[in-house]
């Protein structure tokens, strides 16, 4: 498949702040943010088409059936997929395109995009984790150790990653994960075409 822009996965532990950092890098530096189809209930002021695609469970599921998803997990209770169509058009315009997803989708993704960056986003330590999920108010205190004992799941499979960001403060992680960024795109097989017009250039001087 024709594929020049580049596509950025974020993953990390729910409530270590990657939504904010993913916000700030969309608003800051333009890119493209893939919006996920979930089967989750919308949490106060999430936007249907904005934060998520809102399914039912068979609306999903028929989304899977006609290979409607790039790849998709269940987490926790609940179904999230990355719609193929949004993706694949970015992608060939050239763009930089931010996925926001859990680890299975995250070693889904990188099994049929192997140039995809994988970002694991991080709060400084165990504690700040816990304050920062129980603190956000959306999740019952049964939820918020599911979705402790998932981050300790997820943490077996931090090897996926190929760079880990703490989000202490967050410009800080923000100008981090835009440094990897730009890093890749200034990679030399990324810049046959600059190449080539240099060496052309160049053979008549
Ligand atoms: P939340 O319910 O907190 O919005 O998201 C729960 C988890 O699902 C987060 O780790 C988030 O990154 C992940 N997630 C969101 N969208 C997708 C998706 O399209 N695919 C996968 N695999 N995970 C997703």
């Amino acid at each position: 498949m024709e594929n020049n822009g580049n596509l950025i996965v974020i993953s990390g532990f729910s409530g270590a702040g990657k939504g904010t950092v993913v916000k700030k890098l969309v608003e800051k530096y333009g890119y493209s943010l893939s919006v996920s189809a979930t089967t989750r209930a919308p949490r106060p002021g999430e936007v249907d088409g904005k934060d998520y695609f809102f399914k039912t469970t068979d609306e999903f599921r028929n989304m899977i059936d006609y290979n409607g998803f790039i790849e998709w997990a269940q987490y926790v209770e609940n179904y999230y997929g990355t719609p193929r169509r949004f993706v694949e058009d970015e992608l060939r315009k050239g763009s930089t395109v931010l996925l926001e997803i859990e680890v299975q989708g995250a070693k889904n993704v990188l099994s049929q995009y192997p140039d995809a960056i994988l970002l694991f986003i991080t709060t400084k330590d165990v504690e700040t984790l816990k304050e920062r999920l129980s603190g956000r108010g959306s999740e019952t205190p049964e939820q918020v150790q599911k979705r402790i004992r998932r981050a300790a799941e997820e943490v077996k499979d931090i090897d996926v990653y190929e760079y880990v960001v703490v989000n202490d403060d967050l410009d800080t992680c923000v100008e981090d994960v835009q440094a990897i960024i730009k890093a890749r795109s200034c990679e030399r097989h990324r810049q046959s075409e600059l190449i080539q017009t240099l060496k052309s250039g160049l053979q008549s001087v």
